[in-house]
């Protein structure tokens, strides 16, 4: 079989209702952005649903559009920009939308619910003129909804550039909420929920937590998180390589003694990143054996040695566990030098997700 990433719900599940605990109250809107970090956005989100999130955000209006043609019922956000025709196609999925010019608040329609959004130090979306957000908050009316930042630097424990963030949002919510009491005001993203409850305010928006992995990148089980994501597949072909034969293109690599090298299905065209050639370990019968050679679009290719006992129809794991051992999607990440979001989002379509 070809590659799939198998998706514990029980453990997005499981996640969510951590991130809650971790949240104390607040609400919590799972983000289920780019096809849920490339766990499935609709399969992500019921399982968020069910471990007690009670809003869904998303980047695009179309995946508003999806989540809400799928017969999500819940509240949803989103949090990207919008040209006109993806507002209306937003306002369509009845999602709320975040605003923080006046010409977009101003084209929007009486049902429309928005956030008005302060842009603390993240650079990239919001107003930093906090009296113009102070405006838009009020002339929004009854379309107000929420009041919203985002951290640039949660992730960084001995960064403090998200408490001086904190301080200006705080600075600008704390007087307006008392007089726009209705405002849902909001601002953690995962890293922010686990390490600071001065930022929960009445929502938390945590996204790569509530699939198990650590916003934080090393290991999410000292957060009492559960990965959620197994990327599998089987081997498709054993063969004997005599000394000084080779393996995939470029002939990257080379046997310096005779060896078994397994066939896997699943390649680039997978989002299984060449970068990872001669530098990854799959599992197979509960054991770690090294890919060797160039990741190709469709194929890799594992040294077994000579003792393994792997044969064709065994089943591989790529992220997850298998036996006592595990590869989490935080040392792909590490391999890869970036980080454990990429890994998972990076996965294409073609990867079969149950
Ligand atoms: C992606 C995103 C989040 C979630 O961030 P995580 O680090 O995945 O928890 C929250 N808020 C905004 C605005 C985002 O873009």
């Amino acid at each position: 079989m070809r590659a799939v990433a198998r998706i514990d719900r029980g453990a997005i599940a499981h996640n969510t209702a951590r991130l809650a605990r971790a949240a104390e109250g607040a609400a919590v809107c799972a983000v289920v952005k780019s096809d849920g970090y490339g766990h499935g956005a609709l399969t992500a989100g019921r399982a968020a649903l069910d471990g007690g999130a009670t809003w869904l955000a998303v980047a695009a209006a179309q995946e508003a559009r999806e989540l809400r043609a799928a017969g999500i019922d819940a509240r949803l956000l989103v949090m990207g920009a919008l040209d006109s025709e993806e507002l209306a196609v937003a306002l369509d999925a009845d999602a709320d939308v975040v605003a923080w010019s006046e010409e977009f608040l101003a084209a929007l329609p009486s049902h429309a619910r928005v956030h008005v959004k302060l842009d603390t130090g993240m650079g990239r979306l919001g107003t930093r003129d906090a009296a113009l957000a102070t405006r838009l908050a009020e002339a929004a009316g009854d379309r107000l909804a929420g009041l919203m930042t985002h951290f640039a630097t949660a992730d960084e424990l001995d960064n403090p550039f998200m408490d001086e963030q904190l301080g200006r949002f705080r600075a600008w919510v704390d007087p307006l909420r008392e007089r726009l009491p209705d405002a849902v005001v909001h601002a953690a993203n995962s890293a922010a929920t686990l390490r600071d409850p001065g930022t929960h305010f009445d929502m938390v928006r945590p996204g790569v937590a509530i699939y198990g992995m650590d916003p934080f990148g090393i290991d999410p089980f000292a957060h009492e998180l559960e990965p959620a994501l197994t990327l599998a597949t089987s081997v498709l072909a054993v063969k004997d390589a005599a000394a000084g034969e080779s393996a995939g293109y470029g002939r990257r690599f080379v046997a310096h003694e005779p060896t078994r090298l397994a066939t896997l299905p699943i390649g680039y065209g997978d989002g299984w990143r060449r970068a990872l050639t001669n530098n990854a370990d799959v599992l197979i019968g509960g054991r770690r054996f090294p890919l060797v050679g160039t990741v190709s679009m469709d194929n890799i290719t594992v040294d077994l040695g000579l003792d393994s006992g792997v044969r064709v129809g065994d089943e591989a794991v790529l992220i997850g566990a298998q036996g006592p051992e595990r590869i989490l999607a935080e040392e792909i990440a590490r391999r890869l030098d970036t980080i454990n979001y990429e890994v998972t989002c990076a996965l294409t379509p073609r990867v079969v997700r149950n």
